[in-house]
Parts: C-alpha cells; structure tokens; sequence
C-alpha cells in the first residue's frame, strides 16, 4: 500500500459529512473557503438518517410566534439543572447561546417543523419550557435541508466530496498543530492531504462494541447507532496526543429490545416498548435477573429509571405481564403489527410466553422464586392500593395465563466520552494546550459534553449543527468566538 501526498494544502478538510460536518462545510464554504469533505460511507448524512434529531434552542422565532417566553440563560439553567451540574458549562454556554440562530437558519431554508413543536418532550428528563423542535421526517428533515445546501456549494466549486474515503490517521505539525491527514479510498490507496484546518466531525463510537467499553470505563453497549459511528476520528487525534473526557459519564437509555440476530444492536429507536408513563402508564412490571423488581414503573423521572437501571446485573430487565395487560392496556410496542409481535413471542430469544411464571422464568433465565414473589407482592399491591415501591399506576393485578416477558437493555443511542476541546472548539493534547488547527465537532465531542451524565432533549444534534456553522466561521476569519 503505497501514500500519495497531495500538492497544495486545502483551507479547510472537513472529516465525516453527517450532522455536524454537514453544517461546517456549507458554513466555511458560504464565508470564501475551499472544502474538502470525506465521508468514509457511501453516502453523507450520518446519524441523521437513523436519529429523531429532536433538537432544542431558546429564543427562537417559532417559540416567540406561540408566545413562549424563553432565553438561553433559562435553557442554561435547565441543561445544568438536569445534568446535576456535570455537564461541560462552557460548551453547553457556547451551545444555548447558538441554539435559536441554528432553528431560525433551518426555518429560513424551508425546514419541515413538525406542527407540534416546540414542545415539553418526556422521553428524557423534561425542561420547564416548551423548546424541544424536530421535523415531520425527524432527520431526514434536517437533511432536506443540508443536502441541498452542500449541492449548491458542489455546483460552485468550494466543496469537494469524497465518499468511500476515511481518515486512518493524522499527521502532527509544530505547536501542537496537524499538518496532514491520512485518507483511505474505498480501493485501499492511501494519501497523505495537507490542510491549512482540520475539522473532526467523525461521529461518536455508538456503533463499536469493541471500543465502548475502553473509552467507557468497561459499559457494555447495547444500541441502535450507525456501525459508521466507530469512534475513527477520537482514536486517531488521541494517537496525536489528544486528551479524552467523559469516560465515566456513562448512563443507559431505559429500555430497549435487541435483534434478533445480534448480541448488541438494538432495534430501531422507533420500535422500541413505549415506558414513557406520560406517553402510556404502563400496566406491567420491570424485573432483574433475580426476579425483582427495582423502581417503580410508572415514576415520572426517567433519570431515576435510568439511574436504577445501572446497578441492575448486565442492564438488563424484563418487562413482565400478563394475558389481561396483553389484551386490555394500550399497544407496548405501538409501532408494531399485531402479527410482527406475535411472530417475536415464536421466534425472537428476547419474547417469551408461558402459560405458568415458573416456565416463564424457564425461558428467561430469570430466577423463579424472585419472580413468583414479586408478583405476589405486586398483586397484593393492586389489590391494597399501595406499592412498596411507590407506584401509583396499579390497574389489575399478573395472574392470567399466559405470561409474558420481554427482555430489554439499558441502550447507548449516543457515546458519552470524547475530545477535549476549548471554547474555540480547538483540541486540547494532554497537557491542555490546543492544536492551533485541529477542531472537533459533534459527537466526536462526547455526548456527555452537552448533557453530563443524563440526557437532556435535543442536546447533541442542535449543538453538532450549531458548532459546526461556528466553526465554519471562525477558520473562515469571519467569525471568532467572543467567549474565549
Ligand atoms: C436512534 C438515534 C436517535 C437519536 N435521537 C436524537 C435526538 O432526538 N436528539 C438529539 O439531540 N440527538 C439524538 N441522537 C444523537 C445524535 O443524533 C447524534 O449524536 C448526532 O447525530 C451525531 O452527529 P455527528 O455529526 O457527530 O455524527 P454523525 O452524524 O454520525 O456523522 C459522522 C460521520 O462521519 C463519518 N465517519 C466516521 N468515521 C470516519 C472516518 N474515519 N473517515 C471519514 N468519515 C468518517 C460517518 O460515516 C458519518 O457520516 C440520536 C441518536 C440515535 C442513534
């Protein structure tokens, strides 16, 4: 395998053309900049094609047009708030300060705002104001918008494409700075391109089971993110001597089914058991492996869930009902058919059904005695009224054939750990001094940079649009963040 060198540098090598690298490349190119983007799949878009792209700012036009009173501050206050004070404060600054000017912008280029928006959203821990937005085809909404945004800077000249291309490694300058990077074509020839700025927008590591557990003090992953989000560009601006934070952020989703065929990816976000209390109270139980119980099903916190979920043995639980909730309660899984659940409970490992809780447990693996147990005592709680566990929610008691089980995993829908960056987004080497050229962008940034450890609603896709537009900017000259 031989490397070619380019001949001239390009201003700006903008590495990975998903959420983040999208916004960055139009945004240099809009300001003079000549763009080199390389994607190493088939195509861009990255997490957008598979994300909700929930996405969250204050103080924008949509919101003063409902008349809700918001400001990044209250935003601010909120994300801290949720986070308990761990998520990374001058980012999250940087990201509310931006959040309303990137809504706007995408409102201005025709975005499909889904008509509900904003709203107060409960799949994470809810913020006191409605400022949650996200378009009618999630994002592929965002994408309708970038796409064609990147074309037209194709058609003129300043962005250059190159799909089937992936960054295997950086090359280091005086500074710290880097000089080249290291591209892989879909063929296998390699070449070394130079650039005036390097941008990582490589996406997090979500899609890397190998990987997660290193970079995040030993979670296992269970997830629906892209296979393309391997954590390339982390490994290769840690090889140059970056530094990694957020490794101990980890927290999983609440629940999630895995395929059929796999030990580690989830199905699609879309098909996962609807546990939202406030989107459906839920007429069943969650147990370990020891056939207990651990929260209380119908809490409104989601964190709390969360947060119990993580000292249950492997993240695992199973929801449990029976013949009565099967027929009775609203859909479990709403975007299922009737025939594709009944075809999981025949065939897929994760669904069992049994006409008695012993064999349930059988085929679970759950142990029986803690089963049968806990749903004595969940049964005497529906008929006293009164739950130990501080459940409200208790419609009818588990006691007709047959039971179910479903077996559900705390799930990674983002990486936690990333590149530690200034406020100019410039990577910091292990002795915190930046690279004067090398940005990071996305969720190469850590998802725990925006949200600590917790979650908190459409902090990673506003702020990957929103950093990379700044950043855009600032290696244009035509910006330069006022808060460094
Ligand atoms: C199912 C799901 C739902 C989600 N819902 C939400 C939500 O509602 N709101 C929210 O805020 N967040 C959500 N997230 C998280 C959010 O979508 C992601 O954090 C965000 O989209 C990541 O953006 P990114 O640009 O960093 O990465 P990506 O969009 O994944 O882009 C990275 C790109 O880099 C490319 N790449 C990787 N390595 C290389 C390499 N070596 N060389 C060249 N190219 C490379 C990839 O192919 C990819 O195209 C969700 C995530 C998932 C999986």
């Amino acid at each position: 395998m031989s490397t070619e060198r380019t001949s001239d540098p390009i201003d700006l090598l903008v590495v990975g053309g998903g959420t983040a690298g999208l916004p960055t490349a139009i945004e240099a190119a809009e300001n003079g900049l000549s763009v080199l983007l390389v994607e190493k799949s088939g195509h861009l878009g990255g997490t957008l094609w598979r994300s909700w792209a929930q996405m969250a700012a204050a103080g924008t036009e949509l919101q003063s047009r409902h008349g809700i009173h918001d400001d990044p501050d209250l935003h601010y206050d909120d994300v801290m708030r949720i986070s308990r004070g761990t998520a990374n404060p001058e980012l999250v600054r940087l990201a509310v300060d931006h959040g309303a000017e990137t809504i706007d912008w995408l409102m201005s280029r025709g975005f499909d705002m889904d008509p509900d928006a904003p709203a107060i959203l409960y799949f994470h821990e809810p913020y006191s104001v409605a400022r949650t937005y996200w378009g009618r085809n999630a994002g592929r909404s965002v994408l309708d918008v970038l796409l064609p945004e990147v074309q037209r800077h194709i058609d003129q000249g300043r962005i250059r494409v190159r799909t089937g291309t992936d960054l295997v490694g950086l090359r280091g300058g005086e500074g710290p700075s880097v000089d080249a990077a290291v591209l892989r074509s879909a063929a296998g020839a390699v070449e070394e391109v130079e650039a005036h700025a390097v941008v990582l927008a490589t996406g997090g590591y979500a899609g890397n089971p190998r990987l997660f557990p290193l970079l995040t003090d030993g979670a296992p992953l269970r997830g629906p993110a892209a296979p393309t989000s391997a954590g390339d560009g982390i490994i290769a601006a840690l090889a140059l001597g970056a530094r990694l934070r957020g490794r101990d952020m980890f927290l999983p989703t609440y629940g999630g089914t895995l395929k059929p065929d796999s030990d580690w990816v989830t199905s699609h976000l879309d098909d996962y058991p609807l546990l939202t209390p406030q989107s459906r109270l839920p007429w069943e139980i969650h147990v370990n492996r020891s056939g207990r119980r651990f929260v209380a099903e119908d809490d409104e916190s989601v964190d709390k869930r969360e947060n119990a979920l993580t000292r249950q043995s492997g993240l695992e639980f199973w929801i449990v009902y029976d013949q009565g909730a099967a027929e009775e309660a609203s859909p479990l899984f709403p975007a299922w058919e009737k025939e594709d659940l009944e075809k999981a409970f025949s065939e897929h490992p994760s669904f069992a059904r049994a006409d008695d809780l012993d064999e349930l447990a059988a085929l679970t693996g759950v142990d029986p005695q803690g089963l049968r147990t806990t749903v004595e005592e969940y049964n005497a709680a529906v008929a006293t009224g009164t739950d130990p566990w501080g459940r409200t929610h208790l419609p009818a008691p588990i006691d007709r054939a047959p039971f179910y089980a479903v077996r559900n995993h705390g799930t990674a829908l983002k990486s936690p750990a990333g590149l530690a960056v200034d406020g100019r987004l410039r990577v910091l080497g292990g002795d915190d001094r930046p690279f004067t050229n090398l940005y990071a962008v996305g969720e190469a940034l850590g998802g725990s940079s925006m949200s600590g450890r917790s979650f908190v609603s459409g902090m990673s896709v506003t702020p990957a649009l929103s950093f990379g537009r700044l950043i855009g900017r600032a290696v244009a000259g035509a910006d330069h963040h006022r808060r460094t």
